[in-house]
């Protein structure tokens, strides 16, 4: 079998979309190997060994080793150089790639191929002794640690004790015979730890680093990286064997890391930091403050450090030419990484760019406009998802605010919360329901359970490619990095700026958007809607067949949801219009009432309130449909509770308050969700279905003669499980529509359904779509009753069946397509069996997960239905589910 692809020189072996065999990585540099891109030449194990590896108690194929042989020979020949050469020895780094970035979470070896004869040939060869022996120590550190596993702490201290011995406090401070004890020391620590020498031979240097790689895709770290990011365990990783070349060979040498456009704000310009004389995890890890390539980038960060366009114009250029060839010929913008050696440029990764949800819509959308990709590409690229970091407040330019620090604007959005200084505090505050910010002086990613847990993330070193800053964006969490001025002390738990003394538990505000960072909570406002936001919404509006509505109930969620384009609701809940002010006390005096007379006299004083409440849904919906659901929660839980409500209660009603807790006890009941609710209400009191129809007709009637345009009333029986229910439910309906329409000489628009959230109803829809206009699936309750799992409950104990894979997503979440979705299925098709133009809905909070949408779009449904803030995101799924 072939294990090995090999690149370099102008060619290769791989591709581009070889990426589940090669890794992101590995294809990538095949690709620019290919494109005649400077690519030091290398190979890629393929993610197969990986799976090979793990299944055979991790072993490796008896042919990978001529492979590697092969793959060695093939580097040794481009660059010249003999592995394990004493005179010239070429060096090879050894890097992880999974098919998806994983930001750190695996290891890497570099500088491997040196021991004690090719480090002096490397100081030889390169006439700069320092330089040899300071990347011999690192590679012992790197080795060490990462394959031998001999804890960092142990070279940490041995360094410490050198610089402090020698009064210096800077490893550049230390020359080449200090690093050469420094080395002896190192190899001795390895023995002591491990009881033998730190291997001499390059090949058994290779073949552990080989090893250690792929181990490194089960460390805990890359297992909740993969969690989080929904990677599957089975992809593996690929392996990366390439040769070195350095960027701390002197000052004509640099590394960086550089976008092609802006990944905040998605403008067209090179954004990116480099580091003279330094090695590429320099950058990375935010120990020396980076230096921007561009003049502009200098400027627009106030930096005083030279910018790489004037310290090196000619490998700039390159670069930047470089930046445009892969830009045209990937189509999107790229995040690359390069290394300058005396004066000479490699790339050394390209992999499309992380970006945040605003950056990722002006890429999109100027990238079809420079003709680079169409339309429905654009809306393709979107995560539908990621548009909620759009639509959620920003900072409100006008309140007040105390900016007591300022870093980069490392991720967009502002966020308040409490101080927290380690992940794992974050993880517990945020547990107990505090919105934290992580404030780090950098973060690892050890910190990543606690980067999720917060709202936001402060740091007070690294760049706008630090691990902070990309992780943040990664998962839309507002971030500020390298907030210099701040300073920590982890063990008191405060922090100290200009004279401001910030405990753990104090409130501050983030602006990830300016870099700003503020003492207390600052007021936020609404996002602008316009621009690019506009232009793909309107694209995905062209793609898409399902329709958009919004479960809405007040007048603020109907006018926000037709801002974001909603066409029309769903859902009103009419329960909450019941819970308002004086309406509970006559709603609790009508549940207490013993008989119809007093249930009516009770229900006529919050008809005028109804009434009103569709008054106002009627007129800002105008033209569209309006789904009113009729009462349909537990009377339970409108049952007064203290003797204060007691009191209001019997008051109200003119009755004794003994009488009323009497009547609250009898209404209990001990299994509210299936008990007395839905249209059970409606067929044990039909006078508040009555009172219910009456409002919407008579609100309707009042709006076409006062502004000669309304909505569509859809009337939505809930909870039928029979199909006599609805019929009997309807027949109260039609006839008070025909009494307000005699009454008013108005003729009314109006149709009724129901809901579809028992699996009864599912299975009878052909009888119940005699009755019903249109169904709207209740998926909330279909799981609920499918599963028979109670939604207010599983929360607590779902996650231990995500955990244990027995099942892949919380149902209330995503729609299980497998069983619910069958039911779904099932009821359309019999439903559309009785009645061809039956109007089928979703109205469940699965209306808003895209995964949910895609399932309703290809059962054909008609529209979803979800929350005002998630209408964009439904009008994008619903766009990328009909491409
Ligand atoms: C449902 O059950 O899915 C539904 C939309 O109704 P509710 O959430 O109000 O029960
Ligand atoms: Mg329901």
């Amino acid at each position: 079998a072939k294990w090995v692809y090999r690149f370099g020189d102008g060619m290769a072996e791989g591709r581009a979309d070889m990426r589940n065999l090669l890794g992101g990585k590995g294809a990538n540099l095949a690709e620019m190997s290919s494109l005649g891109l400077p690519v030091p030449p290398g190979f890629s194990i393929t993610t197969e060994v990986c799976t090979y590896y793990y299944a055979h108690d991790k072993g490796f194929p008896d042919d990978l080793k001529k492979q590697v042989d092969d793959g060695v020979a093939h580097i040794e020949k481009i660059v010249g150089m003999k592995f394990g050469d004493p005179n010239a020895p070429l060096l090879v780094s050894v890097r992880s790639g999974a098919r998806v970035s994983m930001p750190g979470m695996m290891d890497t070896v570099l500088n491997l191929g040196l021991n004690d004869e090719t480090a002096a040939g490397l100081a030889k060869q390169s006439g700069d002794e320092r330089f040899a022996y300071d990347s011999y120590r690192r590679f012992i550190q790197m080795y060490g640690n990462v394959v031998l596993g001999v804890e960092h702490h142990h070279f940490e201290e041995i360094l410490d004790l050198h610089k402090s011995d020698l009064g210096v406090s800077l490893d550049t401070d230390l020359t080449a015979e200090n690093w050469k004890k420094v080395i002896a020391e190192y190899k001795a620590k390895v023995e002591e730890e491990l009881g033998k020498p730190f291997p001499q031979d390059p090949r058994t240097q290779l073949w552990g680093a080989i090893g250690a790689v792929f181990a490194s895709w089960n460390i805990p770290r890359a297992i909740t990286y993969r969690k989080l990011n929904n990677i599957p365990e089975d992809w593996g990783t690929a392996v990366n064997v390439q040769a070195m070349v350095f960027g701390n060979m002197g000052n004509d040498c640099a590394t960086g890391v550089a976008f092609t456009r802006n990944p905040s704000t998605g403008e067209k310009e090179f954004y990116g930091e480099y580091l003279v004389n330094a090695q590429g995890e320099d950058v990375v890890a935010g120990i020396r403050t980076p230096q921007h390539l561009t003049l502009a980038g200098k400027k627009a960060n106030n930096s005083t450090l030279p910018a790489m366009e004037e310290v090196m114009p000619e490998v700039f250029s390159q670069l930047n030419d470089v930046r445009q060839q892969l830009e045209t010929h990937y189509r999107d913008m790229q995040d690359i990484e390069f290394t300058v050696q005396k004066g000479k440029l490699y790339m050394l990764q390209t992999r499309n760019g992380k970006r945040t949800a605003q950056a990722a819509l002006k890429i999109a959308v100027d990238l079809c406009n420079e003709g680079l990709i169409d339309k429905k590409t654009a809306v393709a690229r979107i995560d539908p998802a990621s548009l909620d970091q759009l639509l959620h407040p920003t900072l409100d330019p006008k309140a007040k605010r105390e900016v007591i620090a300022r870093g980069l604007p490392a991720s967009p959005g502002a966020a308040s919360g409490k101080v927290v200084f380690t992940a794992d505090d974050a993880e517990d505050r945020a547990a107990k329901g505090d919105k934290v910010i992580l404030v780090r002086v950098e973060t690892s990613p050890e910190d990543i359970h606690g980067m999720h847990a917060a709202v936001g993330i402060l740091t007070t070193r690294g760049g706008m490619t630090s691990h902070a800053a990309v992780v943040a964006r990664g998962m839309g969490r507002p971030c500020v990095s390298g907030a210099g001025e701040l300073r920590i002390d982890g063990k008191a738990k405060v922090m100290i700026v200009k004279g401001h003394k910030i405990q753990e538990g104090d409130l501050i505000t983030i602006d990830g958007g300016t870099g700003e960072v503020m003492a207390g909570a600052v007021p936020t406002i609404e996002p602008q809607l316009s621009g690019d936001f506009a232009t793909l919404m309107g694209w995905a509006d062209e793609a898409r067949k399902l329709k958009i509505r919004t479960n809405a109930e007040t007048p603020l969620d109907a006018r926000t949801a037709r801002k974001f384009g909603a066409e029309g609701i769903g859902l009103c809940r009419t329960e909450h219009m019941f819970f308002d002010g004086d309406r509970i006390v006559a709603m609790r005096e009508m549940i207490m009432a013993e008989d119809v007379e007093g249930r009516k006299k009770a229900l006529a004083k919050i008809l005028p309130m109804q009434r009103q409440d569709f008054v106002e849904l009627f007129e800002i919906m105008k033209g569209l449909p309006v789904t009113i659901r009729l009462l349909d929660p537990p009377l339970h839980e409108f049952l007064p509770h203290s003797a204060e409500e007691m009191a209001e209660v019997a008051a109200a009603a003119g009755v004794p308050v003994d009488a009323v807790a009497a009547r609250a006890a009898a209404l209990h009941e001990s299994n509210p969700m299936l008990g007395h609710r839905g249209c059970r209400l409606g067929i044990t009191y039909p006078e508040i279905y009555e009172m219910q129809a009456r409002a919407i007709f008579e609100a309707l009637a009042h709006v076409k003669q006062t502004s000669g345009d309304t909505a569509e009333a859809e009337i939505m029986i809930p909870l039928v499980g029979i199909p006599k229910e609805l019929t009997l439910m309807k027949a109260i309906i039609d006839r008070v529509a025909a009494e307000v329409e005699a009454e008013s000489k108005v003729k009314l628009p109006y149709s009724v359904g129901t809901m579809i959230e028992l699996p009864r109803a599912a299975l009878l829809a052909g009888e119940i779509a005699k009755d019903a206009a249109f169904f709207s699936f209740g998926t909330n309750d279909l799981t609920q009753t499918t599963f028979g799992l109670s939604r207010d409950d599983a929360a607590r104990f779902i996650q231990a069946y995500e955990r244990q894979g027995i099942l892949a997503r919380d149902p209330f979440i995503t729609l299980d397509a497998d069983g619910v979705g069958e039911l779904v299925k099932l009821a359309a098709e019999r439903g559309r069996k009785t009645r061809p133009d039956i109007k089928l809905g979703i109205c469940g909070e699965h209306g808003g997960d895209p995964a949910s949408i895609h399932f309703c779009a290809q059962q054909g449904l008609n529209y979803v239905s979800c929350s005002p803030y998630r209408v964009p995101i439904a009008k994008l799924a619903a766009a990328q589910a009909a491409l």
